[in-house]
C-alpha cells in the first residue's frame, strides 16, 4: 500500500485543508499503519502539553535526599529502642540471679553447677535416645513414609524461601 503523502503529513504534523483531510480520513479507514501513526502523534502531543514544572528535577532530588536522611534517622532510633528494651529486659531477667548470687555466692554457685550438670546429662540422654531412634526408625518406617516426610520438609523450605523473597522485594519508591 502507498502511504504517501499521508505518512508525510502525519509525521510533519501538517495543517490540512478540507480536501486533504477527507483524503486522509478515507486512507486511515483502510490503513492500520497510518492509524497507528496518528495515535502515536496524538499521544506525543498530549505528553508535550504537560511540561514538568520548573525546577522539578532539583526538587525531586532534594526530596529524595531528605527522605534518605529521615529513613536513616528512623533506623537509628529503631536500633536505639531495640538496644534499650533489650537491655531492660535482660537486666530484668538477670536481676534475681545477680541478687541471689550476691547474697549467697557459694550456695548460688552450687545451684548453678547443679543446673549445668543436670543440663549436660539431659543433653547426653537426649542424644543417646535420638541415636537409638535413628538406628531403629529406618527399619520400622516404610520408605514411602520417608518420602512423604522429606517432600513435606522440602515444601516447607520452598515456602520459607518464597516468603523471604517476597518480603525482600517490597517496593521502594518515592511518593510525589
Ligand atoms: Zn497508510
Amino acid at each position: 500500500m502507498n502511504h504517501q503523502p499521508f505518512e508525510e503529513w502525519l509525521l510533519n504534523d501538517k495543517h490540512l485543508n478540507p480536501t486533504e483531510k477527507r483524503e486522509l480520513d478515507s486512507h486511515l479507514r483502510v490503513c492500520l499503519h497510518c492509524t497507528a501513526l496518528t495515535a502515536t502523534g496524538l499521544a506525543l502531543r498530549s505528553a508535550r502539553a504537560v511540561p514538568p514544572a520548573p525546577g522539578f528535577a532539583m526538587r525531586f532530588q532534594q526530596r529524595l535526599a531528605a527522605q534518605k536522611i529521615a529513613e536513616r534517622r528512623r533506623r537509628l532510633w529503631g536500633i536505639i529502642v531495640l538496644l534499650l528494651s533489650g537491655g531492660v529486659l535482660f537486666s530484668w531477667l538477670v536481676n534475681p540471679y545477680v541478687r541471689a548470687f550476691s547474697s549467697a555466692p557459694v550456695q548460688s554457685l552450687t545451684v548453678a553447677v547443679g543446673y549445668f550438670l543436670y543440663f549436660a546429662t539431659s543433653i547426653q540422654a537426649l542424644g543417646e535416645t535420638l541415636l537409638v531412634f535413628a538406628r531403629v526408625l529406618p527399619n520400622i518406617i516404610p520408605p514411602y513414609i520417608w518420602m512423604i516426610i522429606i517432600s513435606g520438609l522440602a515444601g516447607f523450605g520452598l515456602l520459607g524461601s518464597v516468603s523471604i523473597w517476597r518480603f525482600t522485594r517490597l517496593p521502594q519508591g518515592v511518593s510525589s
